[in-house]
């Protein structure tokens, strides 16, 4: 520590040759009243466009009074960082970390920064304070304090390993989980005091170790500036209830909600939202400067595609959300005085997220940030026009099981929509059909994310009222649904437009924010509505109907829908538009070879590199028509699975049948577990799609140039490797139809919290449990599956141990094995045995299925 001290006192006599220096004198009523800042060091910087920042000093005049009698609130918003997380492929990076409450004091020649944490506990007088920033105190009078800039490196590195909020880099957390990142180094980028409304802002960089750097900005204001306005309605909500609220519009509709606070003994949060304290107020945003130009418009009409319902609402008739473009200069990412879209131009970046800073005493927004991967908008052009897609699968099997972090932000997962495209399951046409798709993708994801940011929460029963089969009926009542991307394209009239069709779920949810629910009439239908707390809810049995990426009135016809997609050549034509799965394999072959691409394959390798390029695209729509897909027999099937458990709260409304429903879901898993080979439909359209390859690839240069004996040789042997590698499908562990099996046969464990269903449908005495507990060890005792498989199935297996069935069907499963190991005539066979009773015999805690398929 001495010895870092040293080093960068040596730097800093060393560069103050080069300095810049400015000084800033501001009005004496200000808290702050100069502040003088001088250049000291270069330092890393790990923003996107720029490898390096400044590291300054401060030299900061106070008034003493304005400091030391007043409250304050302090944010700090998370720029950049080098976090690398590699369950959402991308770096950790613009979040918002709300507003604390917080007070200066001296002590000795400090002037520290306190949060007196009296809203987080019960208790008036035991409220353990909390120290976010140290200033040092250069000189003072009796009227002045001049200081330092801040130190709050602490604190800062303490939130980039904070779980409640998910800024900690999850590599770290695997292996440090109880200890607290410590602070290894700290500079200040910029510090700066903005006499309108007194914000002191400080842009900080920690360094936290293992060669990671976290970007904050920092601010410090008045409490006063967030004071509501008399239009500004205050919804109180239960922290406790994972609707947010059981009366009122609170229950009614899903708002996001504050992290609780104490007042006295009784725990609350409030709906988070922005104050519109006039009549000509508006809700501005921005967006970082790296952003192209020909991407800046649809970003603004995504964002002003709200406006579609403020212009419509009673006494309001006007626009109420503003799209101004780049940030303008100096202002930075962070400050709590902008909302703005986090551009990254990276390729890498598997989601898109929300965050917001509010005043926890009343749920009035100060601002919102959204984390917006260029990626989304070049999925069209650049992902698909490489074909990268053999990979998807497993990339998004990790998206699967990442943690909860995230939470309380949105996930939009990017790794579907770019399997979607791969899979050749969108009708694409032309070039341009894939770039507006691209666009498209865009608007509507950052419709959703602003959607966030006006302070609504995930609605996934939403697509409950989509009917295919009616052409009026539109694909959901909320784009807060996680929808089907391609479907939700209705979402704007046109490609070059903010509007776009009323959903009248969010209509009403927003009128209650912003207009006091004057739009809201007697008549209107109280909509089906849940969010993530609720979809993810087990007290007392699960809600069937709360249900993430499906598309359906009854979530469970997904399943049929996905088998129909599988067995038949087409389907019946409907508003969805929806292709089979030989349909998607037979489009493959025209959206890769294009004529620009069949022109540039002149050698040996490129031609090798493109069949393989064929080849993994045609596993790419067998993978997600059959298992990864949001809309795949695998995924629907896994996702409903937990129709099977016992249902909990209210009955289901009159046009469900909860024993059709549950019928439907064991039929799915009894389905995917005897699927062992592609139906004839699918080989048949695979060889057709090889040999439309084939066709076209003659006219490469490549295969031209060759003699033509020796040209249909390579013809040949081509069509024999792609036939055998798609054929492959039936057998690949990894990414093919046992992958699917085995993903389905881990859903099955049982789960800690809530039994299967057991009881009567009509006079039929129904047990699921029983039936799950068969397939079960039908699988884990037949020598015929293969040893993942087998596996999967004992460890879920072994999670019913315990229960009095459960210990019945291991004993029997026991004896069976025991017979295999002794009868075995190889070690690996004995091995395989051994290992499955092993399995059996340690029960480990069932993993959450319900998480499981989020
Ligand atoms: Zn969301």
């Amino acid at each position: 520590m001495q010895k870092k001290y040293l080093i960068s006192f040596v730097f800093l006599l060393a560069s103050t040759v080069t300095t810049s220096c400015y000084r800033e004198n501001l009005k004496s009523k200000s808290f702050v009243q100069a502040v003088e800042v001088k250049t000291i060091d270069k330092k890393a910087s790990v923003a996107p466009d720029k490898t390096s920042s400044r590291s300054i000093q401060v030299k900061a005049t106070l008034d003493k009074n304005a400091v030391l009698n007043q409250e304050f609130f302090y944010s700090a918003n998370l720029q950049y960082s080098s976090i690398y997380d590699k369950h959402d492929d991308l770096y950790t990076q613009s979040l918002a970390q709300g507003l604390i409450p917080v007070h200066f004091r001296i002590a000795g020649n400090e002037l520290d920064l306190i949060a007196d944490n009296r809203d987080q506990f019960p208790s008036d007088v035991n409220h353990p304070e909390r120290l976010i920033s140290r200033f040092q105190i250069l000189s003072q009078t009796d009227t002045t304090l001049t200081i330092s800039e801040g130190n709050s490196s602490v604190y800062l590195a303490g939130i980039a390993n904070s779980d409640s909020k998910g800024v900690g880099p999850a590599n770290l957390k695997a292996t440090e989980t109880s200890t607290m990142i410590s602070p290894q180094e700290h500079w200040v980028r910029s510090f700066e005091f903005a006499a309108e409304g007194q914000y002191l802002l400080q842009e900080s960089s920690v360094d936290i170790g293992t060669d990671q750097i976290v970007e904050f900005m920092e601010a410090i204001f008045p409490r006063e500036n967030m004071k509501a306005s008399d239009s500004f309605k205050v919804y109180q909500m239960n922290p406790d209830s994972p609707a947010g609220g059981t009366e009122g519009y609170v229950a009614r509709y899903r708002f996001l909600n504050t992290d609780r606070i104490f007042n006295g003994e009784s725990k609350l949060a409030f709906a988070e939202h922005f104050d519109l304290p006039s009549e000509q107020a508006t809700i501005d945003w921005y967006v970082t400067p790296n952003i192209p130009d020909e991407d800046l418009a649809p970003v603004g009409l995504a964002v002003e595609g709200w406006n579609r319902y403020f212009r419509n609402f009673k006494a309001m008739h006007r626009d109420i959300l503003k799209f101004k473009g780049r940030l303008p200069q100096g202002i930075h990412l962070g400050d709590p005085r902008y909302n703005v879209i986090n551009w990254d131009s990276r390729l890498v970046a598997g989601a898109a997220y929300e965050s917001q800073s509010y005043d926890p005493s009343n749920g009035k927004q100060a601002n919102a940030i959204i984390y917006m991967p260029a990626a989304w908008i070049k999925i069209g052009m650049d992902y698909w026009a490489n074909g990268e897609f053999s990979e998807i699968g497993e990339a998004q099997a990790a998206a699967q099981s990442r943690s909860s972090r995230l939470k309380s932000v949105c996930f939009r997962d990017m790794h579907e929509a770019a399997a979607y495209l791969a899979s050749g399951k969108l009708r694409v046409r032309s070039e341009e059909d894939l770039k507006n798709f691209g666009i498209e993708l865009l608007k509507q994801t950052l419709f959703h994310e602003v959607g966030h940011a006006l302070g609504l929460a995930h609605n996934f029963k939403g697509s409950l009222s989509y009917k295919p089969n009616d052409s009026s009926s539109i694909f959901s009542t909320s784009i807060m649904d996680y929808n089907d991307f391609e479907i939700e394209r209705v979402a704007f009239e046109k490609i070059d437009s903010s509007s776009g069709p009323q959903l009248e779920y969010d209509r009403q949810a927003l009128s209650v924010l912003y207009n006091n629910a004057q739009d809201v009439a007697s008549s209107d239908p109280v909509l089906p509505t849940c969010n993530d707390a609720e979809a993810d809810n087990e007290a007392g049995g699960v809600d069937p109907l709360c249900t993430r990426y499906d598309i359906e009135h009854d979530p469970s016809a997904s399943i049929l829908t996905a088998v129909n997609r599988i067995y038949q050549s087409s389907l019946p034509a409907d508003v969805r538009h929806d292709i089979t799965l030989s349909e998607a394999i037979l489009q493959i072959p025209k959206t890769i070879l294009s004529a620009q691409t069949l022109a540039n394959i002149k050698t040996k390798s490129d031609f090798e590199h493109l069949v393989q390029k064929i080849s993994s695209s045609l596993d790419g729509a067998l993978n997600y028509y059959l298992s990864t897909g949001r809309s795949s027999l695998g995924y629907a099937t896994r996702t409903n699975l937990k129709m099977l458990y016992k249902f909990g709260g209210q009955a289901l409304p009159s046009d469900y049948d909860p024993q059709i429903m549950r019928e439907r879901v064991y039929s799915g898993v009894t389905e995917i577990l005897k699927l062992n080979t592609l139906p004839a439909g699918v080989l048949s359209a695979l060889s057709k799609a090889v040999e439309t390859s084939l066709e076209a690839v003659k006219l490469t240069p490549y295969l031209s140039a060759l003699e033509t004996s020796e040209s249909n040789q390579v013809l040949v042997d081509q069509q024999d490797k792609m036939n055998a590698h798609v054929q492959s499908f039936s057998k690949d562990q990894k990414l093919g139809l046992p992958a699917m099996r085995t993903k389905m046969l881990t859903a099955m464990a049982r789960h800690p919290a809530v039994p299967f269903f057991f009881g009567k449908f009509d006079k039929t005495q129904v047990d699921y449990e029983m039936l799950i507990l068969i397939q079960l060890s039908d699988v884990l005792t037949a020598k015929d599956r293969t040893s993942t498989e087998r596996l999967a199935a004992a460890k879920s297996l072994a999670s019913f141990s315990g229960r009095k069935l459960g210990d019945d069907v291991i004993a029997k499963a026991v004896l069976s094995l025991s017979a295999e190991r002794d009868a075995s005539d190889n070690s690996d066979s004995r091995d395989l045995a051994e290992s499955l009773l092993k399995a059996l015999s340690s029960p480990v805690e069932s993993t959450a299925n319900l998480l499981l398929t989020n």
